[in-house]
């Protein structure tokens, strides 16, 4: 994360009370900002812009500044005083970088023994607060609206929350999905409109033949695959199994290989997500298991199958949740157990590293699917803790967003015979009825697990996307 990004913090006041009064709010401004960023709470800066916004003419010029500077990641806006809002309509309309409108007063109490009307004209943002949020109601504005005194916990999360969706709501415009062969033959969820795609959320999504990929891993050389094997030694445990040595750090480093290869191509063509297909691998030995999960580790975004949808989101949600507890799932397997039902995720072998609670092995085992040599993965159980499901369907005429409240549970049962990794959850409100509304409305097979993200979060991204989307909890 660079600290060249900064979020505005905006003042909305007039010209009518006198400028002691404007210089009181630009005081109690500066504070404000000041407590805000000693706080520690927020991963990014807030920089109070130095205009308050007291005519049409400084609110227009503050958010076309906002617009073309890059490093502005979106903008805060706070009434101190009452400030007519015809005065916000061009400004606001322009802006188009995330908008959050803080609800919030700079004194937490009414002081009664010394209240008049002069403090009631400076301190009036219930007055303010309500004339503003019209406009931005009435703009369809979509911004996020975060209530409650500044100086409080919950409140300066909801503002640390947000700042971390703007961030990826912006980079989500930089994302390039590279896909390593087409969709799987014959399956609908994973498809859709690419068009679409980069109107609606700025993906670009591009096709490459597996060969363009096979052409890169051909010149990794013996010195980089041997250098990166000994690094895993010291990461992973190796388990052998039944294998034959020799057989199983081939395979392991047939996956470094990969690694090195699709790590290079990506960052080459300026991509950070991938797709792959089990059907698609002609001259490649292996599907790519071990080098995926390591490149997500990394913070690509990757789905398998082809589906470049999954895998754009898979990259945006890493970027949203600092690429902790955040990856490619698959609903697999239901656990009907009355009264604990669960679902059992996984993949082939791309289950993401970042949701491990315990130390990853190297595995190598044979793949029933796809008819290729034995690929060596990471397999690991999953952490505990609360989370979402995230995916994007694509209805035909739009794309729609769903998110599934859950609980993960480290798998407390051991599995010998399964060799990926695990991750095992309740859908909220309760299995029947979580399942029920995600098949109805459509949701996929594919989702990006993260236990680092709130649904909050997801909604506040969805809205600021103008996207549709249902919450399911
Ligand atoms: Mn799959």
């Amino acid at each position: 994360m660079s600290n060249k990004i900064k979020y505005w913090f905006v003042v909305g006041s007039q010209g009518l009370y006198g400028d002691d009064a404007l210089q009181q709010v630009k005081n109690n401004a500066e504070k404000m900002v000041e407590t805000l960023n000693e706080s520690g709470k927020f991963p990014y800066e807030i920089i109070l812009h130095q205009s308050l916004a007291t005519s049409a003419d400084t609110i227009t010029k503050i958010m076309k500044d906002a617009n073309y500077h890059d490093e502005v990641q979106g903008v805060i806006t706070w009434m101190h005083t009452f400030s007519p809002a015809k005065m916000w309509i061009r400004g606001t309309a322009l802006l188009q970088k995330p908008l959050l409108h803080l609800v919030t007063q700079f004194h937490e109490d009414i002081p009664w023994d010394t209240i008049d009307m002069d403090y009631m004209n400076l301190h009036q943002s219930a007055h303010g607060d309500r004339e503003y949020g019209y406009i931005n109601s009435r703009l369809k504005k979509n911004n996020k609206v975060v209530v409650g005194f500044w100086q409080n916990e919950d409140v300066q999360q909801k503002i640390a929350d947000w700042m971390n969706v703007a961030y990826a709501y912006n980079e989500s415009f930089n994302i390039k999905v590279a896909r390593f062969g087409d969709n799987m033959r014959n399956v609908a969820v994973t498809d859709g409109d690419k068009i679409e795609a980069q109107i609606q959320l700025g993906w670009v999504v591009d096709y490459y033949a597996i060969g363009d990929l096979t052409a890169v891993v051909n010149q990794v050389t013996e010195k980089e695959v041997e250098s990166l094997f000994e690094e895993y030694k010291t990461l992973y445990e190796l388990d052998y199994k039944n294998y034959d040595k020799e057989d199983f750090d081939s395979s392991v480093k047939e996956q470094i290989k990969y690694e090195i290869a699709i790590k290079k191509f990506l960052d080459e063509g300026g991509y950070t997500a991938f797709t792959t297909n089990f059907e698609d691998l002609y001259g490649m030995k292996q599907l790519p298991g071990l080098a995926v999960q390591r490149l997500n580790e990394q913070g690509y975004g990757f789905a398998g199958e082809g589906d470049w949808k999954t895998a754009a989101l898979d990259r945006l949600l890493k970027i949203m949740s600092g690429n902790s507890s955040t990856g490619f799932m698959e609903d697999y397997t239901y656990n009907l157990t009355n009264g604990s039902e669960q679902i059992l995720g996984s993949h082939m072998l791309e289950v993401d590293p970042t949701l491990a609670a315990t130390k990853p092995k190297i595995v190598v085992n044979p793949l029933g699917i796809g008819g290729k040599e034995d690929p060596a993965r990471l397999v690991f159980d999953g952490k505990s803790g609360d989370g979402v499901v995230v995916t994007i369907s694509d209805m035909g005429t739009h794309f729609k967003m769903l998110v599934n409240e859950i609980t993960a549970h480290t798998p407390e049962t051991e599995a010998p015979n399964l060799p990926v990794a695990r991750v095992l959850w309740e859908v909220s409100p309760n299995f029947k009825d979580g399942v029920y509304k995600w098949i109805k409305e459509g949701g996929g097979h594919h989702t990006v697990l993260s236990l680092s993200l709130s649904i909050d979060q997801i909604e506040t991204f969805a809205e600021m996307m103008d996207l549709e989307y249902k919450v399911i909890r």
